[in-house]
């Protein structure tokens, strides 16, 4: 049989957030090579015959181990066999399947992209914020909090005022460094955030507050994902967490909130 390779989203942790085509795939590998954000849970799900391999990152390795894992993938599906490269959440969404796909391409290994749950829907679906909102949110920005070279942040400004909701990935150990990278960038301070560690797993933990009082609240595990904009008033949370939290967070009166979600 010709070898094959299927770039999987695993989706962010929760076992049933797989796709059927996920699921199917991992039962008819023959070879698994998997990040270190895909859940154990999901591993089992995997045949016992098929090969597993652990290609999470190192710190420090990072360029070297992304063309270990090209030439693996290569490898294997050149030995004939069906091989999953399996990925935390989305593959297309900072999972480094870009490079994945050249490299492939360029060997002339046939492969498949098998979309997946990407961290900010999980996010977002669990605390209840809509992404999008009539008249209030009509955009989605999905953004890295930290780029390959350092960077900083492009200007966010018209864009939190045209009514962007942000969702930001990877947005960094220390809370300080990102409320300042943040508001460096054009973001008010006053604006809403949640943070959700873990999402759609057992060991979710959740945070809604504001981008300046972030650094006090925050001490999160990771891999946490920050969503910031108005939609984030509307989170389930909000009514436990508002009380705690100063004046201007909370005058969202009934009538405009009914008005908000179009009721
Ligand atoms: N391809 C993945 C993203 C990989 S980048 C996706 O589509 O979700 C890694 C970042 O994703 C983490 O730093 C974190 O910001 C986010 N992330 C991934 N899984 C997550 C989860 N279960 N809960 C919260 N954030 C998560």
């Amino acid at each position: 049989m010709k070898g094959k390779v299927y770039l999987v989203g695993a989706g962010p942790g929760d076992p049933e957030l797989l796709t059927l085509k996920a699921l199917r795939l991992l039962r008819q590998a023959d070879a698994v090579l998997h990040d270190d954000l895909v859940s154990p849970q999901i591993l089992t799900l995997m045949s016992r015959k098929a090969q597993l391999h652990d290609v999470g990152k190192r710190s420090g390795r990072r360029s070297t181990h992304q063309v270990e894992i090209h030439f693996l993938m290569i490898e294997l599906a050149r030995q004939g066999l069906q091989v999953v490269r399996l990925k935390g959440g989305d593959p297309l969404v900072f999972g480094r399947a870009g490079e994945e796909m050249q490299a492939l391409r360029k060997a002339g290994i046939e492969f498949e992209v098998v979309p997946g749950v990407t961290a900010a829907f999980a996010a977002a679906a669990s605390v209840e914020i809509p992404l999008t909102l009539r008249r209030t949110a009509s955009s989605l920005l999905i953004m890295t909090g930290q780029f390959a070279d350092d960077r900083p942040l492009p200007d966010l400004r018209s864009m939190i005022e045209s009514g962007t909701t942000i969702a930001l990935y990877m947005p960094g150990a220390d809370p300080r460094e990102t409320v300042n990278k943040l508001a460096a960038a054009g973001v008010p301070r006053e604006t809403p955030c949640a943070v959700v560690s873990r999402a759609s797993t057992s060991a979710q933990q959740t945070t809604i507050t504001t981008l300046e009082k972030l650094p006090s609240v925050s001490a999160q595990a990771k891999p946490s994902i920050l969503i910031l904009g108005d939609v984030v008033r509307l989170s389930k949370l909000r009514h436990l967490d508002f009380q705690a939290l100063s004046a201007e967070f909370l005058p969202v009166e009934t009538d405009q909130r009914q008005e908000a979600t179009g009721a």
